[in-house]
């Protein structure tokens, strides 16, 4: 859950200042792709940890309401629910994140829902829950050849056998940076497909730009196009197209403020896509 204070100043030490206005909106890396992947189409199973808290009852809310399969969704009795809380003073923002019960989305509880793993024609992980529970989820993947997509955000360093076992890694240009180094280009350069913001996306030798749009709020961008490129991946698009619907399909984000507000319906990319 984000929780988004404006302020027109940002406090200084022992300060309390009165805010103009604060919103709670719900968040999370795997959630807002988990819905965006949802939202075009796909037939989304989402595994993870709520808090027993008023936050996890309206996070999961939100996932089926946007037709999010929450059977893999538990809530913990000790830890709170994920939750960022943000301080706005118009552009400038400072974040602090509790991971909560994203902590407790181990290895073995991945591997309780295996038959969801199992049972999925792409996997998409991102890096809010731990690193060993992502290793075994790939590996998993892996030997099951399904294909297993790490979208590495926040950014950090990657061990090598989660770089092996990942079909692509969707870093944008700021976390490529924390994640490349020169023996990571040298074995594994051609599973990165790395988005580039406006000018779109690259992957190999190829870029595949972005349709121009007015851009009010890029929060969202990002998992826009992790949810898209696993959904078309799934539907069975080639890699060329998928890059260039989901490319598409991000642009809608940035027209509305909110992570998820502005994530489009299949039909939607379909008409600025191919009209
Ligand atoms: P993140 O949101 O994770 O920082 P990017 O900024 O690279 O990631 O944006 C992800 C994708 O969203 C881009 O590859 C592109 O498809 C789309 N996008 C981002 N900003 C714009 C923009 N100003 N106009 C059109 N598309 C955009």
């Amino acid at each position: 859950m984000d929780v988004v204070t404006d302020t027109e100043r940002l406090p200084s030490q022992g300060e309390t200042l009165l805010g103009t206005d604060y919103f709670m909106t719900p968040g999370g890396k795997g959630a807002n792709q988990a819905v965006a992947a949802s939202r075009l189409g796909g037939d989304v199973s989402f595994i993870g940890k709520v808090g027993n808290d008023v936050f996890g009852d309206r996070l999961m809310t939100n996932l089926q309401q946007n037709g999010v399969n929450t059977g893999g969704i538990e809530s913990s009795e000790t830890f709170s629910s994920g939750m960022a809380n943000v301080l706005l003073k118009n552009r400038d923002n400072r974040i602090i994140v509790v991971p909560g019960a994203n902590n407790q989305v181990t290895a073995d509880y991945a591997e309780h829902y295996r038959h969801i793993l199992k049972e999925s024609d792409i996997v998409l992980a991102q890096l809010e829950i731990p690193l060993s529970t992502i290793e075994w989820c790939a590996a998993f993947c892996h030997e099951h050849d399904i294909p297993f997509i790490l979208n590495p955000a926040p950014a950090q360093p990657l061990p090598e056998t989660l770089l092996k076992h990942s079909t692509y890694i969707t870093p944008n240009e700021e976390e490529y940076t924390k994640i490349n180094t020169p023996s990571v280009e040298k074995d594994y350069g051609e599973t990165f497909i790395t988005t580039l913001g406006a000018r779109g996306v690259r992957y190999r030798n190829i870029t595949v730009s972005a349709p121009q749009v007015k851009a009010i709020d890029t929060t969202g961008a990002g998992d826009t196009f992790n949810g898209a490129l696993s959904y078309y991946l799934a539907a069975g698009y080639n890699i060329e197209n998928a890059l260039y619907l989901s490319n598409t399909a991000a642009s809608f984000a940035v027209e509305q403020s909110g992570a998820q507000a502005g994530m489009p319906s299949f039909q939607q990319v379909q008409e600025r896509a191919y009209h």
